[in-house]
């Protein structure tokens, strides 16, 4: 890892119980608010990918900011994916489990059939909502060019909830 992802890593801020007990919430919003350290992060989401997406899709909330950035480094668009019940004209939604309970998320009927979706979001914990993000895409009509996010927790299995083939910046345990 180099000086500048390092440094990028070192300012996700870490809250114990919260939102709930139990639960370690890591907050990017540090490293949002940092030039270099958004602009490393964003590079290293994409640098598998470079050329072969046509749109980024950002999952509400903060996978919006990483998606827009990306979206302007890389000249490609943005789709925002939302949480249910904000769209006027929801294309598609798909329903999901949490722990307690269940979301839904939604998108727009912006995307071209076969066009190709990078997804990111900040952090993959069980998997559900980027399983159900890709599960959206596919009901668009369009691909899933590959999931990405800045911190994997990897011992909440979201990896394979996730299909497997998850792109991630940095990896933690709980
Ligand atoms: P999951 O569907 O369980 O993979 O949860 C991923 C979503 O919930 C992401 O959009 C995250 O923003 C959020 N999330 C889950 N766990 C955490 C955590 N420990 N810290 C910060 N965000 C989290």
């Amino acid at each position: 890892m180099n000086d500048a992802l390092a440094r990028a890593e070192s300012l996700i801020d870490l809250t114990p119980d919260y939102p709930e007990p139990g639960v370690l919430f890591r907050d990017i919003s540090p490293l949002i608010a940092d030039g270099p350290a958004l602009r490393a992060v964003a590079d290293a989401l994409v640098e598998p990918f470079a050329g072969r997406f046509d749109i980024v899709g950002g999952i509400e909330a903060r996978g919006f900011l990483l998606a827009g950035y990306v979206a302007a480094i890389t000249g490609v668009g943005m789709l925002a994916i939302r949480k249910a019940g904000k769209l006027p004209k929801p294309a598609a939604a798909v329903s999901y489990s949490l722990e307690y309970g269940t979301a839904s998320i939604e998108a727009p009927g912006v995307l071209q059939p076969g066009e190709r979706v990078l997804l990111l979001d900040d952090v993959l914990a069980t998997g559900g909502t980027l399983a159900a993000a890709q599960q959206l895409i596919r009901d668009l009509g369009a691909e899933v060019a590959g999931s990405a996010v800045v911190l994997e927790l990897t011992d909440l299995g979201g990896r394979a909830h996730a299909g497997g083939d998850v792109h991630t910046v940095f990896t933690a345990t709980e």
